[in-house]
């Protein structure tokens, strides 16, 4: 019999219609895969098997019934998820990577994970992250970092390592994530898998726990365009829980196998983006992938977005901001574990200089200061200014082209501990996803080679507002006539 856990997720789908196999014997081989890998990945802050057994019995009953009588089932029917631990599922605990909400247990669900329920997906776990997802590694975790399945002393990516981890080493055949400055490409491409940041407004952000809510999204990762593309049109849409999020039609998304003409398609190059300092590997292998998408027929050329090289300091003043405003709530008292005492200014110091790592004490401390009296104009004010003037480079740039591409990160996966000691080096990990979330347009990561070490590359596709399927069907296409996507690691 086939292994269940290599199928990607709509091989899955196909079996489970078939008949080939039930959904409790692809969680079960699932589960059992997560036992043995875990421990050498750890991947996982909460696993939920009794929850996604009788999710997953649940599914085979209804597809039973929907065998002797017909109807409607729900698309995901019985497929398993893993869901990054920032976004809530009622009943399961929510860290956040975060000793503070170690014992949290968030009453409602959010609504990107309530409709993939609805959609018949099954939950396996809660994925580990970068405390708040604040880090490019995972190693901001408070639960211990994950490793990289192409090499366990590299670092996955964060902050949804746990999540891209899982999915490059078939402990999940999808998995959600979010992006608040790259969080869902840095580490798809960091483990080679294909990973989608939707536009701001897409997916509701209601459940998912705030970092910096101007730039957070909830996105999805899937070993193919196919794949996320599944899981993206189930979730996304409006949501009146969140008053950010737009009521727009969701395009049509249909990705067949024989679709890879691109004819017609113009895809921008920006100069901004291949820089001094670029792992030349990387941008290498960008380079060919471009090559590539014009043999399918795409129309390549240069367009420039001049302000990229301020995207770096101005998220890293709004973000921090908007993060010392969002985890104000975690004083001990209302929300996260509280550190007794008997005087109240002394309880809400030793709760959060306790309970906090470093990085978000250092965030929260750069946020304080950018946003406080004498400083908002000269720091927040002005960040939010030049934030336009990137939101403007891409507008004007699709006016010419339909999509950017670009690299994701100036390199593949870095060692444990090679940036630990030193946050600009971390924080220049995100110096080409930060201008998409500063803008709000839509990035799809995927993988278009392996350096000398055989660590992933991977590239991002950058659309206008609400084009996801634009993004969907260039990615869809690279990967018809490409077989990056397909490596595994080796994991023995
Ligand atoms: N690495 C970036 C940060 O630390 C982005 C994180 C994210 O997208 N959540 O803020």
């Amino acid at each position: 019999m086939t292994d269940l856990t290599q199928l990607t997720l709509r091989q899955a789908h196909q079996a489970l219609e078939s008949g080939e196999c039930s959904s409790l014997e692809l969680t079960r081989a699932t589960l059992e895969r997560i036992e043995r890998l875990e421990p050498k990945l750890h991947a996982f802050i909460t696993l939920t098997p009794e929850l996604a057994l009788e999710q997953a019995a649940q599914a085979d009953q209804l597809r039973a019934r929907w065998r002797r009588e017909g109807g409607e089932l729900p698309p995901l029917l019985g497929l398993p998820l893993a869901v990054k631990d920032l976004l809530c599922l009622a009943g399961v605990r929510c860290t956040c990577g975060s000793r503070i909400l170690e014992n949290f247990i968030p009453p409602y669900t959010a609504t990107s994970v309530e409709r993939l329920l609805t959609a018949g997906m099954v939950v396996i776990g809660k994925t580990n992250t970068d405390e708040y997802a604040m880090g490019s590694s995972t190693e901001n975790s408070a639960y211990g970092p994950t490793r990289n399945p192409w090499n366990l002393r590299h670092v996955p990516g964060g902050s949804s390592g746990g999540s891209a981890a899982a999915v490059s080493a078939r402990l999940a055949a999808a998995a959600l994530g979010t992006d608040t400055g790259g969080s869902v490409r840095q580490p798809a491409s960091f483990c080679g898998i294909t990973g989608l940041k939707p536009t701001y407004g897409r997916v509701s952000r209601y459940g998912l726990v705030a970092y910096g809510s101007s730039l957070d999204s909830v996105g999805a990762f899937g070993r193919t365009a196919q794949d996320v593309a599944l899981v993206f049109s189930q979730m996304a849409g409006y949501d009146r829980r969140d008053a950010t999020s737009m009521d727009l039609p969701l395009p049509a998304i249909q990705l067949e196998d024989d679709d890879s003409s691109l004819a017609g398609l113009r895809i921008g190059v920006p100069d901004e983006y291949f820089i001094q300092g670029i792992q030349p590997e990387v941008e290498n292998a960008v380079r060919r992938a471009i090559v590539s998408f014009e043999a399918l027929g795409a129309f390549v050329s240069p367009v420039s977005l001049p302000h990229t090289e301020y995207a770096l300091p101005v998220y890293y003043l709004i973000a921090p901001a908007e993060a010392s405003a969002n985890l104000a709530r975690y004083d001990g008292i209302r929300f996260g574990a509280r550190l007794d005492s008997d005087n109240i200014l002394d309880l809400f110091t030793r709760t959060r200089g306790q309970m906090f790592g470093a990085e978000v004490k250092r965030r929260i401390m750069l946020g304080t200061y950018a946003l406080s009296a004498g400083y908002y104009d000269a720091y927040y004010g002005q960040a939010q200014k030049v934030r336009t003037l990137i939101k403007r480079d891409f507008e004007q740039a699709f006016e010419k082209v339909d999509l950017i591409a670009a690299p994701v990160a100036p390199s593949t996966a870095f060692r444990f501990d090679e940036h630990l000691d030193d946050p600009l080096a971390m924080y220049l990990e995100d110096v080409f996803t930060l201008p998409a979330n500063l803008a709000g347009v839509p990035g799809l990561a995927f993988p278009v080679g392996f350096d000398s070490n055989n660590l992933p590359i991977g590239m991002q596709l950058m659309g206008p507002h609400f084009r996801e399927d634009l993004l969907f069907r260039a990615a869809h296409a690279y990967q018809q006539t490409t077989d990056w996507h397909q490596r595994a690691p080796s994991l023995s």
